[in-house]
């Protein structure tokens, strides 16, 4: 930190590559629980993405991230796409429209992110999905930041807290989303859409610590 608009956007670049080299996988995830699409809608959603952030060129924080959200929101089928979109939108409409974003940005956008999730998909804590890895990293990026840590370092805090939400995911019954189908046959399976974002935290992190 700071970050500017244009290194926003080769931040959301770098997460649609992670999530394009992680497709198979994460369809594989979502293949024990759910219908395999997972990987497959979360690459479509970031390579529509990828196509529309040259337009964005110039634009300040809020307008990219809230066009990212949306993006989602309309190129995404499934649980995911919508509630990832969201997530963007509630971001860009916590940083406006700023141009370079500091640590604060960083948490109040997190935090609304989280915020709209849990909203639009009524998910808490337990209910084994994306909840389970965001909201530990949340509250770990939060504590690292209010210690005075720098983005990086703090997000990498976050990326731990999010790896165990996933191990965490393993053990327990899934209670939204396709998954709670199975009952308690959705036990001793890591939940996808926690993965994703364990993904998208760790490329955050990989990225703002790699920036000098
Ligand atoms: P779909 O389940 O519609 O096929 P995806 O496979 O793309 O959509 O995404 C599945 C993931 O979405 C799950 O692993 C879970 O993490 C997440 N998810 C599903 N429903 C909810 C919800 N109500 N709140 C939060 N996350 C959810
Ligand atoms: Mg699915």
């Amino acid at each position: 930190m700071p970050l500017t608009a244009q290194e926003l956007m080769d931040m959301i670049r770098a997460i649609g590559q992670t999530l394009e080299e992680n497709k198979a996988f994460l369809t594989e995830l979502d293949s024990a629980i759910g219908d395999a699409d997972h990987g497959i809608n979360m690459a479509k959603g970031f390579h529509a993405v990828e196509e529309k952030l040259p337009d964005l060129t110039g634009k300040d924080a809020g307008t990219i991230l809230k066009t990212v959200g949306m993006t989602l929101v309309s190129t995404v089928g499934g649980a995911a796409g919508p509630l990832y979109g969201t997530a963007f939108m509630r971001a860009g409409m916590a940083v406006g429209s700023k141009e370079v974003l500091d640590t604060r940005d960083l948490v109040r956008a997190l935090e609304a992110a989280i915020q709209g999730i849990k909203q639009r998909g009524k998910a808490e804590r337990g209910d084994k999905t994306m909840i389970d890895a965001l909201e530990p990293a949340y509250e770990a990026i939060e504590k690292e930041i209010a210690a005075g840590k720098e983005a990086g370092a703090a997000l990498a805090a976050g990326v731990a807290a999010a790896e165990a939400g996933v191990e965490y995911t393993k053990g327990i019954i899934a209670r939204k989303g396709r998954a709670s189908y199975l009952g308690e046959r959705s036990i001793g399976h890591q939940d996808p859409g926690a993965t994703s974002s364990y993904l998208i935290l760790k490329t955050m992190a990989e990225f703002l610590s790699g920036r000098k």
